[in-house]
């Protein structure tokens, strides 16, 4: 069997280890320490805004937004449908109910005018939702201006999951910095990574110092152990934080090699009758951080599940784009909005889509490897 090909395994630079072995020296090991302080202020630094709260998981930074946002028991979240179920885990963590909106064909991230449609229902209805979740997938950012205006029309904040957008820009400006809070990962298949973790990023630095408080179980200042308020254990490690520090500084480079896997996707299989890659919209800097391509059934011949089968086959990680969360059993009973009444666009993409190996270890000829695979079967 030849070797395996994962689909984004981790790619560790020069510093990491240094910062790690520096931590171990000053047996700065816990969950405070001055890799914490200074990752936090590199990646406010790196992304442009105010601040940055490094925590245990991308997941436990969008259960503090929404918690800092007032999401409570009973009140309504909008949601981009397309994506992984830790976009809208801590919707239910709060006890709140998601509404799904749809993604468009330009980004495949959020449609504004799904977007606009829950929002005129919302109204008549008199239930505002309390928040709206915009997620960035896989590397490029949603189309930011049109869906913020909607949602600045209707006075409700924004929390950006861009938890696989980090080093993306739209029109300039950082992905995960347009909303009133922006969250990143770093679990070990992101395009920088700690093994595991994630941060909250925010020019509200008060609301951070907040988060901060909540991270670490809710400590009152006082001399015992004294709580006033509920809080988490969320925090991320000071070592950890050592890897994040190393991976930050070759983070651009990161980018740069997954556009180049991208291009070279393209260029090898750009012809395939039926293959349309994700569209890298107008204004927006995608970091690649997969490669997706939807493939049409009926001019290829091939459904998307039997492409990442035969891959599979061949010791190489593919996987189908995310299954959008209103065809998840776990929402069944949540509301949805489609891009078009009667047409959705993420049940489209889940139906052809699929997610080739884009890791910044792959080698020329991986691709050359994955390519003659897929050569085998268009
Ligand atoms: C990875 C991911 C998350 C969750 O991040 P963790 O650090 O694994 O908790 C959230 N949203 C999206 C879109 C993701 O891809």
């Amino acid at each position: 069997m030849k070797k395996r090909i994962y689909l984004s395994p981790p790619h560790i630079g020069k510093m990491e280890k240094a910062y790690v072995d520096e931590a171990f020296r000053d047996n700065w090991i816990a969950p405070v320490g001055p890799h914490i302080d200074a990752f936090e202020r590199e990646l406010a630094q790196y992304v442009g805004v105010k601040g940055a709260v490094a925590l245990n998981s991308g997941t436990a930074a969008l259960h503090l937004a929404l918690r800092l946002l007032g999401v409570e028991e009973g009140d309504v979240v909008f949601c981009s449908t397309l994506t992984f179920v830790a976009s809208a885990n801590p919707i239910l963590y709060q006890g709140a109910h998601p509404v799904f909106i749809d993604s468009e064909p330009n980004s495949w991230n959020m449609s504004p005018q799904a977007l606009e449609r829950a929002f005129m229902d919302s109204a008549k209805n008199e239930k505002l939702p309390k928040a709206v979740i915009i997620v960035s997938l896989y590397g490029q950012s949603a189309d930011m201006d049109p869906l913020l205006s909607i949602c600045k029309r209707y006075g409700v904040p924004v929390i950006e999951d861009a938890a696989e957008s980090l080093g993306a820009t739209y029109k300039g400006k950082a992905s995960g910095t347009f909303g009133d809070f922006g969250v990143y990962s770093f679990n070990g298949n992101k395009i920088i990574t700690t093994s595991g973790g994630g941060a909250l990023v925010s020019n509200d630095t008060e609301a951070l110092n907040k988060a901060r408080f909540w991270a670490t179980q809710a400590r009152d200042q006082a001399r015992h152990y004294q709580h006033s308020d509920m809080g988490y254990n969320y925090r991320l490690s000071n070592v950890l934080a050592g890897i994040g520090r190393g991976q930050l500084q070759i983070l651009d480079e990161r980018i740069r090699t997954r556009r180049n896997i991208y291009d070279r996707y393209v260029r090898l299989l750009g012809d395939a009758p039926g293959f349309s890659f994700m569209p890298e919209m107008e204004g927006s800097y995608s970091t690649r951080w997969l490669t997706v391509v939807s493939i049409d059934l009926q001019q290829s011949g091939i459904r998307s599940v039997e492409l990442v089968d035969r891959l599979e086959e061949n010791n190489i990680e593919a996987r189908a784009v995310w299954k959008p969360l209103h065809l998840q059993p776990l929402f069944e009973k949540c509301l949805y909005y489609s891009h078009k009444e009667g047409y959705s666009v993420s049940d489209h993409l889940f139906a052809t889509g699929v997610c080739f190996p884009s890791g910044s270890t792959l080698e020329e000829e991986d691709i050359q490897r994955i390519v003659a695979c897929i050569r085998e079967m268009v």
